[in-house]
């Protein structure tokens, strides 16, 4: 068993980010497996070497070690920075184009979204198929002789994909209806996210993705993937995200949830507490070392099993 915490080098982690670093090595290690880390510094634009550093040494503060993976490639399935992996990548997207689901697309819309993970606060945009081919079904003839540079969509299906989440239970959700064809490579060239991710979980052995909620309808366009590649799916277990006072995902602007500020006014044992108390491992909020956690949810098959148990907050 295998879980994995990847994040996006945008900024420095608040309290959210801690809430599911710690949930999924949590569960791992309740499972007796290991912990991956895995740095998604996809988009050149957002991402920095510095905020990558600096989540490294957030995650040692909380005491919380991963077995493999980090800046530093430690195992055999590295590198584990994306913006390192881009052969692999191709390799992919060539089996993947290889099936005649793959067509370049030159509408701008949309695109730049599609190295970061499509955290539904980020408002999406459902593709209609505008440059989806006739012999997908589509009415875009492929034109050769349009200079500009294409991006390169995968064509989706008009099923339902269904699958169990760890939280959420059975989950079935149509990709024609709620996504459309979604992109794999941006016309400037950068990998999407829904492609690294699969690609990276599958080729590391990844079994368990713990992560928040609102990435929840990603999870049927990865087992869409999986599927045409050829992988077996991981478990998904989608976790409900730590909101701010106006019920909003939390973000930079949340200073005080933020890990610079957390770390000037509490001990780590206090900011593990926090988010424990968030999940509702604990009932009251204390001060709880990573070890203290373990032994609390080592009861449970895993800890999204707390979840049912005794409800987020
Ligand atoms: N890198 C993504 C993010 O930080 C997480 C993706 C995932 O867990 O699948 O938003």
């Amino acid at each position: 068993m295998k879980g994995r915490f990847a994040p996006s080098p945008s900024g420095r982690m608040h309290l959210g980010n801690v809430y599911t670093a710690l949930l999924s090595r949590l569960s791992a290690y309740s499972q007796g497996g290991s912990w991956l880390l895995r740095i998604e510094d996809l988009d050149p634009q957002r991402s920095r070497y510095e905020h990558a550093r600096m989540i490294e040494d957030d995650l040692d503060w909380l005491g919380l070690a991963w077995d493999e993976g980090g800046l530093d490639d430690r195992g055999d399935a590295g590198p584990y920075s994306q913006s390192r992996r881009s052969d692999i990548y191709e390799a992919f997207l060539e089996r993947l184009t290889a099936t005649g689901r793959t067509y370049p697309c030159r509408c701008t819309r949309a695109e730049i979204m599609a190295t970061q993970a499509p955290h539904q606060s980020d408002g999406r945009v459902i593709y209609g198929g505008h440059c989806r081919p006739r012999r997908l079904g589509g009415n875009a003839v492929e034109t050769e002789s349009d200079s500009r540079k294409a991006a390169v969509r995968l064509c989706v299906t008009d099923e339902d994909i269904c699958f169990v989440d760890g939280v959420k239970g059975p989950q079935s959700f149509n990709l024609t209806r709620e996504v459309g064809d979604f992109i794999l490579r941006r016309a400037d060239g950068a990998w999407a996210y829904q492609l690294a991710v699969v690609v990276d979980d599958a080729l590391m052995g990844v079994t368990e993705v713990l992560r928040g909620d609102d990435l929840l309808l990603s999870a049927a366009q990865q087992i869409y993937l999986y599927r045409l590649l050829g992988f077996e799916a991981p478990r998904f277990v989608h976790v409900p995200l730590v909101c701010n006072e106006e019920g909003r995902r939390l973000s930079k602007r949340d200073a005080p949830m933020g890990m610079s500020y957390l770390r000037q006014h509490h001990t780590a044992e206090e900011v593990l507490g926090m988010a424990a108390f968030r999940v509702g491992i604990i009932r009251e909020e204390q001060p709880l070392s990573f070890s203290e956690l373990l032994e609390l949810v080592s009861t449970e098959q895993s800890a999204d099993g707390l979840f049912r148990s005794s409800g987020a907050k």
